[in-house]
């Protein structure tokens, strides 16, 4: 089966970051960061169930007053993430325009940010003319962000001078009836599924589950028969940091094992001391995080407007350091966390035949 995540970049690798990813059944979306988004149709936008917004620097949010002219007549809401002082800013926002024409409207926007130890949450709603109302703020565990039956997305918060915050979404395991098995042995479908799928989703093989036939089974035997278990994708997303031990540590224990990881070269590794400077990746560093995290692809992007024209160098730096072909920890002798790090990296999955690692 399929992924149900279908992850693209909005624009091109020297324009600003949006990382749209589509869920293929439920017909959603999700928008990973908001610089401008001229190229998404209005369909496109319409689809959006959440917004995750790394940081409110100018280029990851510039695009949310578009967004907002386009889902504006639609009557469903739409959730924001974000780093503390985003219901700030969206408030702002909202706060710059005259809303007396929308009493009618049914748009929602829910927006919650991401703090130590809860989530505070705030609503604006079209009918009100977006007036502020503070909604309960609600104990979260660290990283978790949105848990929602199709997915979740976790987040760890970064040093980019300011908060900025990682992403990684992961759809939920697939467990796929095998109807031969059904029709071979007469059995029709039923709640018993739901049941049996619930009970393997919680790791209880021991539950009871009782057949159409009125027989009694456990769900594990029930499951090794009926049942195809395979694990859901995970896609990251990481933008605008610093290569330190902190952000490092940080950016492995989210994305460990992603299947796809879109993660910034701002620089070229050239020019490293400017990206520690300005709190940005190389495309070298983005490739070693890849790598020591086991991720099974990498894509860079949010490359530098100054080396327009250069965008196969990001790649060819990024994918050599990502494949092993050059090594960060073997050059960076001073720098005992690197090396650290780069023994902490799983052994490399092995790949799908026909699948290249990059
Ligand atoms: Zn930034
Ligand atoms: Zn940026």
């Amino acid at each position: 089966m399929k992924s149900s995540l279908r992850p693209s970049l909005v624009n091109g690798p020297f324009q600003d970051p949006a990382l749209y990813v589509a869920l293929r059944w439920q017909g959603d979306a999700i928008l990973f960061d908001l610089g401008r988004i001229d190229r998404l149709s209005p369909a496109h936008c319409l689809r959006l169930s959440h917004v995750c917004v790394s940081h409110t620097h100018m280029d990851h949010f510039m695009g949310f007053d578009q967004l907002l002219r386009l889902t504006l007549p639609r009557d469903r809401s739409l959730t924001f993430c974000g780093p503390p002082g985003i219901i700030e800013n969206i408030r702002g926002k909202l706060g710059g325009y005259t809303w007396n024409l929308t009493a009618s409207y049914t748009l929602t926007l829910d927006v919650v940010e991401r703090h130590e130890d809860h989530l505070a949450r705030a609503r604006f709603r079209a009918s009100t003319g977006f007036a502020y109302e503070a909604l309960p703020s609600q104990p979260a565990p660290p990283g978790a962000l949105v848990d929602v039956p199709a997915f979740r997305i976790d987040t760890a918060t970064l040093d980019h001078r300011i908060p900025c915050l990682a992403f990684r979404m992961s759809e939920r395991r697939h467990l796929n009836v095998r109807t031969d098995v059904l029709a071979d042995r007469g059995l029709r479908p039923g709640r018993w599924l739901a049941s049996l799928k619930d009970a393997i989703r919680d790791g209880n093989g021991d539950a009871a589950i009782t057949l159409p036939t009125g027989e009694t089974v456990a769900a594990s035997a029930l499951g090794r028969e009926l049942i195809i278990d395979r694990p859901g994708q995970h896609v990251a997303y990481v933008v605008d940091t610093r290569f330190d031990a902190d952000n490092a540590r940080s950016i492995l224990a989210l994305v460990r094992n992603v299947d796809l990881l879109y993660a910034e070269a701002r620089f070229l590794d050239v020019d490293r001391d400017e990206a520690d400077k300005r709190h940005h990746l190389t495309a070298r560093q983005s490739g070693f995080l890849a790598r020591v995290a086991g991720a099974r692809r990498l894509e860079v992007f949010h490359f530098s407007p100054r080396y327009q024209g250069m965008a196969q160098a990001f790649h060819s730096e990024a994918q050599a350091e990502f494949r092993g072909e050059t090594r960060l920890e073997d050059t960076e002798r001073d720098a005992a966390w690197i090396a650290e790090l780069a023994r902490s990296a799983p052994a490399p999955a092995p790949c799908a035949a026909g699948e290249a690692r990059a």
